[in-house]
This record gives C-alpha cells, sequence and structure tokens, in this order.
C-alpha cells in the first residue's frame, strides 16, 4: 500500500482491522491497564506481551516435575532430555535456517561471550572487528572484553562506523567500503541485525559476503530483528547469531536467549570453545568420560541443562509464531508501520517537534519507528503514557515505538494519532 492509499479516519483504521487476516490472535495477549484501559502497546521491542497459554505451558512441567521427579528427564516424549529440540521447528522458520543450525540457549550476552570465543580468533594480521557506533551497551561492553580477554587493546581493535555528517542511519555501500579498508587485519564484522535506537536494518546479505571476500566472518546481534525482520541466516552465510526471547518473541521477562551457527562449521573442530556436557555427543554424555566431542551442528555449543520451565514459556509463543507465520506477519507488520509512519509524518508535519530517523524503505527497518523529539524532551513520552501510549524513551532523545503484527492493530495506531494530535498542542 502505498502513503497515498492511508487515511486519517478511524472508518479506514476498523477497515483495515477488518481485512487483517491476523486480527485474531490479539486476543491470545494480555495486554496491560494504564488508568483502568487497556494500554495503546508500542513496546514489543523491549518486552512482549504474555500469550494467555503461558501458564498452561508452565504448568504442564510443573505437573511433569510434580509426577515424575527426576524420572522426567527421561519419561515418555515430552522427556527434558530432549526438550531442546521442541523450539527448532519454529526457531529455524524465524530466522531461516536449518533445525541443526539453531538452539535455545542462556542469555543473549552470554550466548555473545560464547560465540566469541569460537569465531573471534585474532592472530598478527587478523584483529579487527567492524561494528556500528552507539551498538547497545552490553554488545560494547562484550566486545570491549573479549577484546582484552586476548590481550589486545580495544582502541586498535575495535572499528565503530558512525552514519554521515547530517544522517542517522548507516549507508550500506559505507558499511562495504570499511571492510575492505581494513580488509588487510579484519577478523570479524560483528553488528546488530537491527539497531535497537535508529531501529535500522543492516543489510546482513551483503555484509556478510563483504566479510567473507577479505577472509574475515561475520556475527549479527539479532535482539531486535528476531521476529520481526525478514531473515535469511543459512542463505545469506552469516557465520553466527544470537537474539534473545523477551522482545518480539514475546517469552517473558528476561527469558531463553538463541543461537545460529551456521552448517559449514557445524563439525568444525579446530574452533575454539568454552564447552560444558549439554554440547557433549548425546549418546555419550552418561558415559562421564575425558575428551569433549561436540554434537554436530549449533547445539554442539550448549553447556548446560536445558531450562525447562524457561522453553515451555518460549515454547508457548513460538507455537503462536508457527500459526501465524513469518511471511503473513512481515506483511502486516510494513502496513501496520507505514499506517503509523503516514499518520505521525501529516499530523506532526512541520512542527518540529519531533522527525523519524527510521529508513522509510520497508526492507530496511522492521516494525519499530524512532522519533528524534526536538522540543519537549521526555516530556512528550510522558505525554504520550499519560494517554495510555507504551512506548519507551532512550538517551539522549529517542522515544521508540513499536507496533507488532500479532498484538497491534490498525485502530491502535489511529487511537495513537489522536493522542498525537492533542499532544503536539503543547510542544509546538
Ligand atoms: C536487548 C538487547 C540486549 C540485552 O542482552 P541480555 O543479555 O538479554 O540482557 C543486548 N544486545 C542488544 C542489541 C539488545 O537489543
Amino acid at each position: 500500500m502505498s502513503n497515498n492509499q492511508y487515511e486519517f479516519s478511524e472508518s479506514f483504521a476498523r477497515q483495515m482491522d477488518v481485512q487483517d487476516t491476523l486480527s485474531g490472535f490479539r486476543d491470545r495477549f494480555y495486554f496491560p491497564q494504564i488508568n483502568g484501559k487497556e494500554a495503546i502497546y508500542f513496546c514489543g521491542n523491549s518486552l512482549g506481551l504474555q500469550p494467555k497459554t503461558v501458564a498452561t505451558y508452565i504448568n504442564k512441567e510443573l505437573d511433569n516435575w510434580a509426577k515424575l521427579g527426576v524420572d522426567g528427564h527421561f519419561y515418555g516424549e515430552d522427556a527434558w532430555y530432549h526438550v531442546r529440540k521442541k523450539s527448532k521447528p519454529a526457531l529455524s522458520a524465524i530466522v531461516g535456517a536449518h533445525e541443526h543450525e539453531v538452539v535455545a540457549m542462556n542469555n543473549l550476552t552470554s550466548n555473545l561471550h560464547f560465540l566469541m570465543v569460537s569465531f573471534y580468533c585474532p592472530d598478527q594480521t587478523r584483529y579487527k572487528i567492524i561494528t556500528e557506533a552507539g551498538a547497545f551497551p552490553s554488545d560494547m561492553y562484550m566486545l570491549e572484553t573479549q577484546v582484552k580477554f586476548h590481550g589486545l587493546d580495544p582502541e586498535k581493535c575495535i572499528v565503530e562506523l558512525s552514519p554521515r555528517a547530517g544522517e542517522y542511519t548507516l549507508r550500506t555501500e559505507d558499511i562495504l567500503m570499511a571492510i575492505e579498508a581494513n580488509k588487510e587485519n579484519l577478523a570479524l564484522v560483528m553488528m546488530a541485525g537491527l539497531q535497537y535506537y535508529t531501529g535500522q536494518v543492516f543489510d546482513m546479505k551483503a555484509i556478510t559476503a563483504a566479510a567473507h571476500q577479505v577472509g574475515a566472518r561475520a556475527g549479527f546481534d539479532l535482539a531486535h530483528a528476531v521476529g520481526n525482520a525478514k531473515l535469511e541466516l543459512h542463505d545469506w552465510g552469516v557465520d553466527f547469531a544470537t537474539w534473545c526471547s523477551y522482545k518480539y518473541l514475546n517469552s517473558g521477562p528476561g527469558n531463553i536467549s538463541g543461537i545460529f551457527v551456521h552448517e559449514r562449521h557445524a563439525e568444525n573442530q579446530e574452533l575454539p570453545r568454552f564447552a560444558g556436557w549439554w554440547g557433549h555427543d548425546e549418546g555419550e554424555r552418561f558415559r562421564m568420560e575425558k575428551g569433549f566431542k561436540p554434537m554436530y551442528g549449533a547445539d554442539g555449543w550448549q553447556l548446560a541443562n536445558s531450562n525447562v520451565l524457561a522453553l515451555a514459556a518460549h515454547q508457548a509463543s513460538l507455537d503462536i509464531f508457527e500459526e501465524a507465520g513469518m511471511d503473513r506477519l512481515r506483511a502486516k507488520s510494513e502496513l501496520l508501520t507505514g499506517y503509523l509512519e503516514f499518520l505521525i509524518e501529516k499530523i506532526s508535519g512541520d512542527s518540529g517537534v519531533l522527525e523519524i530517523i527510521t529508513p522509510k524503505i520497508p526492507n530496511e527497518r522492521g516494525c519499530q519507528l524512532s522519533l528524534l523529539i526536538h522540543k519537549g524532551g521526555k516530556s512528550v513520552f510522558d505525554e504520550f503514557y499519560k494517554h495510555g501510549v507504551v512506548g519507551d524513551w532512550r538517551n539522549p532523545n529517542v522515544i521508540r515505538l513499536a507496533p507488532t503484527p500479532l498484538y497491534n492493530s490498525f485502530i491502535d495506531i489511529y487511537q495513537f494519532a489522536k493522542i498525537l494530535e492533542q499532544s503536539l498542542q503543547k510542544f509546538a
């Protein structure tokens, strides 16, 4: 749909909801209340809403534990010993991978560290890492301390790419040029897949190809991309990736992360690893013998016993994703975010209060729009919240709004637009 087909009217928004084949999914989630009213929830980029089925999934495992005790590890088709397999079909579809290339485990930052141990192996010639300037703090700390762990200097090893003067997002051509310019010493490109602050989706395919071209590897932090942007990790040839499940994957606060390791590394014995027994050959695990023998594929990076209760909540959400399908979700997401963009531009016009800094091209963004606030600062955000809009404020001066295709509606967007219209009178 092009911009001139959108309308700022309640009847238009209602009509869009009627035509939306995913509209029924909204009822499968709990919505928080603000001032006694259901929130206009645009914060799935930070914490996705709770699927109503979560308690049932967790209770089932609590029952198994109560009834079976330790035998739950091996009893029946839900045996905890094999629980990691359940999430693979949905996860591999969401990130565009083979099932043996993904596994749910640990937390995001922990996984970044473990994957860096395997894929950042600096030597005399190749030691540089290219990343985006202003990356998420956990990623910055991770890179800094990984470099130091190898006895190297972060100042010399980490190359941060910034947008051109007067621009807010990185141009792909500039990323590719930086890869070329550092080709002699480049070990790794390690960036976000979708930048948390600007909402920009990087061209992971082109970046990976360019990194490989110069003999480096490419890894991505998909915290904001997973369950949101279109991903084809296998076909793009990405070496490794990791994500969290509590943002767009709606699996609950702090819940389990997942990793992707490309098939080409599935049996690579040369890669260094920090191993644990859960990554060891499953058939021999309980022999309790010396000598680490990794499982094939991503499973070989597991360290510890699967977190059964966390996986239960995760599965409740993944089952919904499987039913909805990423293609349908992505198609709706483009319309929903396009509508939000249309209304914001129409209403804020040249008020000078705010400006959208997220790319305009659908392939270069997910569902999130980042509003750079020029007048009124955080009070603009507080005003939204007072009227029931849950987005988030990110220092120094951005409001992120992320309408998700699973549980947001076109009427949500329309209602927000009315609130924006009122609020702007205060700040313009
Ligand atoms: C949300 C987010 C994190 C958070 O990491 P945790 O280990 O899950 O606390 C890290 N990196 C990025 C890019 C994020 O968006």
